[in-house]
């Protein structure tokens, strides 16, 4: 194998060529990346579903699909995110014309994590191609199916000095690249903790980065909730890919006169989703790993199962499961769950639920179900958090007008649609200053024109 640091090199040396620069450049990629992952579709499905036994339809729409879709609708705009946009030009710059100049950042590295281990690498790569920019791809360690076709993928779509796909154990390969060469842009999806790690790698070089972090996501149920379908939804989002989802429901805050209705629903939910045996379901997916089982399992005993529990670590099972009296201060209350265990707490007043959420600020979502616009109001201006919906959980990420992503503690940064675009360009503001007019005033002596400069600068 190559080493990655000489290749690394080749697309410095690429890019400055200028080839990404061109409309028909990019376009014709995004083409050959949408045929690669046509012509691997099942041989992707088939890896999702050993990694993550995600079902062909979960994967079409959480993956494949999804990818394509964002593909899709960069090629319908990308003319246009391409074109210098004309802003107004001030008073004191008149007769002159001014305009935004997007421009391509150069090399870029994208690290994705193993929860959706195609769509979190794939979709930030449509940005930084449509945005003119060379890659490379640090797939998570712990999906090597569904690595090894992306790997595929990438191959027949892209040359490897326009994108490079690098594996390896994150902890060292990330270190080594960051060390030995100045990415113009680092784009990680993962936890907090290596979120960190990362910045800190990229400060040391003043490389701007994107965060996309993770969190605990609270989802609150007012009395006026339509309770059935808040269970319904809630339901198809937390155990969606085994609970292995970002921006899942990670605990509930219902209100005590719906608490109980609403845990009836959610279990009435759950048996018409995945029957009475999910592990038998082929809705039902499974943990990544005995490390991430292990950890889950240890939750179980901080709360009163009232559906649920059974576990399988040798298969990577374990059942969605609804807990009570959870307390806070222990770890399934203090750290992202990001599995299929949904904590149910009860609250009358505003201010008692907010103050359970606020002792972990910045969730990267937040979801609220109630039938009242007051109430709604006061939920979304109350709370900090990344995006989220109302009457419903997870789907804002699928709108690709809506800027995705966290803040502060679940990241910084946002994409998706056009914002992906945005993130991998640089924007240049630009004056042009016609050559027909040239005032004296503009000039020394400025002696006697301190009122003249007073009424055109304001
Ligand atoms: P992770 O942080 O363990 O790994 C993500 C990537 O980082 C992998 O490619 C890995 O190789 C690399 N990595 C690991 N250790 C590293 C180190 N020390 N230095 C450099 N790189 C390193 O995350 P994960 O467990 O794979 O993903 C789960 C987390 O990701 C959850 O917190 C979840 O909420 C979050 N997440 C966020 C989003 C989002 O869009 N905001 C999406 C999916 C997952």
């Amino acid at each position: 194998m190559q080493d990655p640091i000489a290749s690394l090199k080749a697309l410095d040396i690429f890019f400055k060529k200028g080839s990404t620069q061109d409309y028909a450049f990019r376009k014709s990629r995004l083409l050959a990346l949408k045929a690669a992952i046509r012509a691997n579709e099942q041989a992707l499905h088939e890896a999702l579903y050993a990694d993550l036994k995600k079902s062909p339809e979960e994967s079409w729409v959480t993956e494949t699909g999804f990818v394509q879709a964002t593909i899709s609708h960069a090629l319908r705009h990308l003319k246009q995110w391409m074109k210098p946009r004309r802003v107004a030009t001030n008073l004191l710059n008149l007769p002159g014309r001014s305009f935004i100049q997007p421009e391509p950042l150069g090399v870029v590295l994208i690290i994705a994590p193993w929860n959706y281990p195609f769509q979190l690498l794939f979709s930030p790569l449509v940005g930084a191609i449509a945005a003119g920019n060379c890659v490379v791809l640090k797939p998570s360690e712990f999906a090597p199916a569904t690595a090894a076709v992306m790997k595929k993928v990438i191959g027949q779509a892209f040359a490897s000095d326009h994108v490079l796909y690098l594996e390896g154990d994150g902890a060292v390969l990330i270190p080594r690249l960051t060390d030995s060469f100045r990415f113009d842009h680092i784009f990680y999806t993962g936890s907090t903790a290596v979120g960190k790690l990362i910045y800190e790698m990229a400060a040391k070089k003043l490389v701007p980065v994107t965060l996309e972090l993770g969190g605990k996501s609270p989802c609150v149920i007012e009395s006026d909730a339509n309770i059935r379908i808040a269970a319904r939804r809630i339901a198809l989002a937390k155990f969606s890919n085994a609970g292995q989802m970002c921006v899942a429901p990670d605990y509930i805050l219902a209100h005590r006169r719906v608490k109980e209705d609403f845990i009836a629903e959610l279990k009435k939910a759950i048996l018409a989703f995945y029957s009475g045996k999910p592990s038998e379901s082929y809705n039902y997916g499974k943990i990544i790993n005995e490390k991430q089982m292990k950890r889950l399992v240890s939750y179980l005993s901080q709360g009163r199962i009232v559906h649920g529990g059974s576990f399988d670590i040798g298969a990577g099972y374990m059942e969605p499961t609804i807990l009570e009296d959870v307390k806070p201060g222990l770890s399934i209350m203090e750290e992202e769950i990001f599995g299929p265990l949904l904590p149910v707490i009860g609250f009358d007043e505003f201010d008692e639920a907010r103050s359970l959420i606020d002792r972990h600020p910045d969730p990267l979502a937040f979801y609220v179900f109630t039938g009242s616009r007051e109430k709604e109001r006061k939920w979304l201006e109350g709370v900090r958090f990344g995006g989220g919906c109302v009457n419903n959980v997870s789907w804002h990420l699928t709108n690709f007008n809506l800027p995705f992503g966290g803040r502060g503690n679940s990241g910084t940064g946002a994409y998706h649609g056009r914002f992906s675009f945005d993130v991998f360009s640089h924007k240049k503001g630009i004056m042009k200053t016609p050559v027909w007019f040239d005032p004296s005033i503009r000039y020394p002596p400025f002696k006697g024109k301190l009122e003249l400069f007073k009424r055109l600068i304001r």
